[in-house]
């Protein structure tokens, strides 16, 4: 039986473990399709481009918006991030669940052009844990870990727009209880589905 694929919003403050989740989802749901945001923010030494993100100049990611080649995108911790949307559309149309990890500016206007998505927010099970795990991740400077734990509180205050949470205590358990969300929502009756089982049915 035919149907769209689900888009699943992955958002969470900077330290939650959004990117580790992910790849434990990843790898426990090779089925999933994740996709690879544009960035405009410096790579980091361990990380590769097109794989971990598209690294683009603020030029360059102005002429994918000025294309309408993003599917939402925003100002995250003063680097702009977007969804490039080619990629997004085709696997969602090929009955594919997509993957996106975004922040909750993108998340919202991801949620006005597509209410079919599935709105999941990660927690930390303590406010501490946040500034722990930014610095231990090393990658940051001292002004960008104050800007990325100031913005977290915003970013929390957006739990209500997002239709499931999850805290972060645990990566597996974390990725895991993801994965049910995904399976509870693929078991959801849409208006698809029954017109599919009616026609079948009636063959
Ligand atoms: P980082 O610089 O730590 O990789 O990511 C910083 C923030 O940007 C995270 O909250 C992450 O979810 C968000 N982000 C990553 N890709 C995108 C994107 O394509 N769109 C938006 N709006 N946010 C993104």
């Amino acid at each position: 039986m035919r149907r769209q694929g689900h888009l699943i919003i992955i958002s969470g403050p900077s330290g939650v473990g959004k990117g580790t989740v992910c790849e434990a989802l990843k790898k426990m749901r090779p089925d999933l399709k994740v996709s690879i945001s544009a960035t405009t923010r410096k790579k980091r030494p361990m990380e590769k481009d097109g794989e971990n993100y598209f690294f683009y100049t603020k030029e360059e990611f102005n002429a994918l918006i000025d294309e309408g080649a993003l599917l939402e995108f925003a100002q995250v911790h003063g680097n702009y991030y977007g969804t490039p949307k080619a990629y997004v559309m085709e696997q969602l149309g090929q009955g594919e669940d997509v993957i996106l990890e975004i922040d909750v500016q993108g998340a919202m206007q991801v949620k006005q052009n597509m209410p079919g998505g599935v709105f999941i927010f990660l927690l930390p099970p303590h406010r501490d844990d946040l500034e722990a795990r930014i610095r231990k991740r090393g990658s940051e400077d001292e002004d960008s870990i104050h800007l990325r734990l100031f913005n977290a509180k915003k970013e929390i205050s957006m739990l209500h727009d997002y239709d499931f949470a999850v805290v972060n205590d645990e990566v597996s358990r974390c990725a895991e209880m993801v994965s049910h969300i995904i399976d509870a929502e693929n078991q959801r009756i849409d208006a698809k589905l029954i017109e599919n089982y009616w026609e079948e049915f009636h063959d």
